[in-house]
């Protein structure tokens, strides 16, 4: 019988005993960078002609690793590996899928500073940003292991006089994982071991700037027992293999976390029924966000100016969850605005791989430096620079927390994801259009109300359309089991992540019913 579900704990790094455990985990990453991991199909590695290079974002020229780079063949070959092992996968009981990942996290819980160590330096991740993410991942194993055997026999349906009725889940078939950068291992994971625990054979496909760490959980899952062919590795270029996984006949449930464009992509080319295909396949895609702080005249200040720079400047604002917009009612706006710059100015910014202490790192690649510098410019068209606006991509992409002030509501940087660290902040005349601003974007994923008033609390609660809403604190910073997470409107399906419903997107519910 298992211990409850809690989440891991998170580590206090001002310990000195911690400190010096991620230091030398760090040390131990760096005498192993530049190792190569092929692609693994069928339980087997397979070398490729070409290979995914993965580069430290914080000193752009230092090799992290590299991995196989599959092609349409690989692609074939591991969805046929995939299909063969999963009529045998599917008959091995919840109990003991359950069992392997139960085992899993506590391989990474032994090896958790090398994880996190990883994270800062393939991902770029802030030391307790990187925690967090190794955290989550841990966290993802034990409660879907637990939720697994909650669902092993089904739910309760009724039966009547002579009649035996089950209502049972089953597998659904051969799963294409395709996962971000930006929780390069929690959200890898966590989409990874939610089909294999429920039965189903996974093709996993990282994404190309954070393959290693992929890469390394990988082997976890062999080490804790996932037979071959279960879990097959096959990162490669998103247009070529993951089109090509997302087409084929034979893939039955594609569980995409990435951007709003390539999601919307999958999603209608995972609704044309290929020839030879004889399923409809389920499809759950989890999108970008422009989530807002509405900041109340009836609020605590100190409470907003917290929830407003945690939110937008946690790991840089590379998370979907980020609060990138804060909305302040006017009689308020004039503080808060000022209290905002000031605390933002006194963010640091450097290579977490050596210090602990800076609040940001860098952005993830060159691609995003220049995406992000590029609405900096636009920012300075739409509204008034007050704190950043500098970056640096000498040796890192490094970009100071920036953040505009009196944006219109309608403008770009109020209504775009530049998933960077650049805050607009736009005022509004009442609370009724405060939630009217946070509404009117595309997005519908996370959002924070800092007031004291319930009645507003109520209202918001009605009409802040958000997949994740919270009062009085930061919009970041989901917990499995605690907040399950996902969007609605265009960021995404609302699966729910970490939460109670999630495992049963992975399965297909059956009916039986037995005359005696
Ligand atoms: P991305 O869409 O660029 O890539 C995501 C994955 O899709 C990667 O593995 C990538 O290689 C792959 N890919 C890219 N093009 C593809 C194609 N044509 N076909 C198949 N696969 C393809 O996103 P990203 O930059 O890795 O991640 C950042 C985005 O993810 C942001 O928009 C963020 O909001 C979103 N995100 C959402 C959630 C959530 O839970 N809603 C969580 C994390 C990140």
């Amino acid at each position: 019988m298992l211990q409850p579900y809690k989440h891991e704990p998170f580590t206090d790094f001002t310990i000195e005993e911690n400190k010096q455990a991620l230091l030398d985990a760090i040390k131990k990453v760096e005498s192993e960078l530049g190792g190569h991991y092929p692609l693994v199909i069928n339980g087997e590695r397979v070398d490729t002609e070409q290979k995914i290079t993965s580069y430290n974002p914080s000193n752009k020229s230092e090799v992290i690793g590299t991995t196989g780079k599959a092609t349409k063949e690989h692609a074939e070959q591991a969805i046929q590996a995939a299909s063969t092992a999963f009529e045998s996968w599917r008959k091995v009981t919840p109990a003991e899928r359950a069992n392997i990942l139960v085992r899993a996290a506590a391989i990474v819980r032994r090896r958790k500073h090398e994880f996190s160590a990883l994270l800062v330096k393939e991902g770029g991740k802030p030391w307790k940003e990187a925690d967090g993410d190794t955290a989550e991942g841990i966290d993802f194993l034990e409660y879907y292991a637990r939720q697994m055997i909650e669902l092993a026999n089904g739910k309760p349906i009724i039966s009547r006089e002579g009649e035996q009725n089950s209502y049972v889940y089953t597998p659904t078939g051969v799963t294409v994982v395709i996962s971000p950068w930006n929780f390069a291992f929690a959200i890898m994971a966590g989409t990874t071991v939610a089909p294999l625990v429920t039965g189903n054979t996974v093709l996993l496909k990282p994404a190309s700037t954070t393959p290693v760490i992929a890469a390394k959980f990988v082997e976890v899952l062999e080490e804790a027992g996932v037979p071959k062919g279960v879990i097959n590795f096959v990162p490669g270029s998103g247009s070529e293999v993951g089109d090509y996984l997302v087409e084929h006949p034979k893939t039955a449930l594609i569980t995409f976390t990435g951007s709003r464009d390539v999601g919307v992509r999958l999603y209608e080319k995972a609704a044309v029924v290929q020839k030879e295909q004889n399923h409809l396949k389920r499809v759950i895609v989890e999108m970008g966000g422009k989530d807002t702080v509405v900041v109340d005249s009836e609020a605590d200040i100190e409470t907003a100016v917290d929830a407003i720079v945690v939110s937008a400047f946690g790991f840089s604002g590379q998370k979907c969850s980020a609060g990138s917009r804060a909305v302040i009612h006017a009689d308020v706006y004039d503080e808060v605005v000022e209290k905002v710059a000031a605390r933002t100015k006194e963010l640091t910014v450097g290579n977490p791989a050596e210090a602990t202490n800076n609040y940001m790192g860098p952005v993830i690649d060159q691609a995003a430096f220049d995406k992000i510098t590029g609405y900096i410019e636009i920012g300075n068209d739409e509204g008034k620079l007050v704190a950043g606006g500098k970056s640096d991509s000498s040796t890192g992409f490094f970009i100071d927390p920036t953040v505009f002030v009196d944006v219109d509501p309608k403008a770009r940087i109020m209504q775009e994801e530049i998933f960077g660290p650049v805050l607009a902040i736009s005022k509004a005349s009442s609370y009724d259009e405060a939630l009217e601003i946070a509404n009117n974007t595309e997005y519908g994923l996370t959002g924070a109300v800092i007031t004291n008033n319930r009645a507003k609390i109520e209202q918001a609660k009605q009409d802040f359309h958000v997949g994740n809403l919270y009062f009085n604190r930061n919009c970041t910073g989901a917990i499995v089991g605690y907040h399950p997470f996902g969007g609605f409107k265009m960021s995404g399906t609302d699966s729910k992540a970490g939460g109670p419903d999630y495992l049963a997107l992975h399965m297909q519910a059956k009916t039986i019913s037995e005359m005696y």
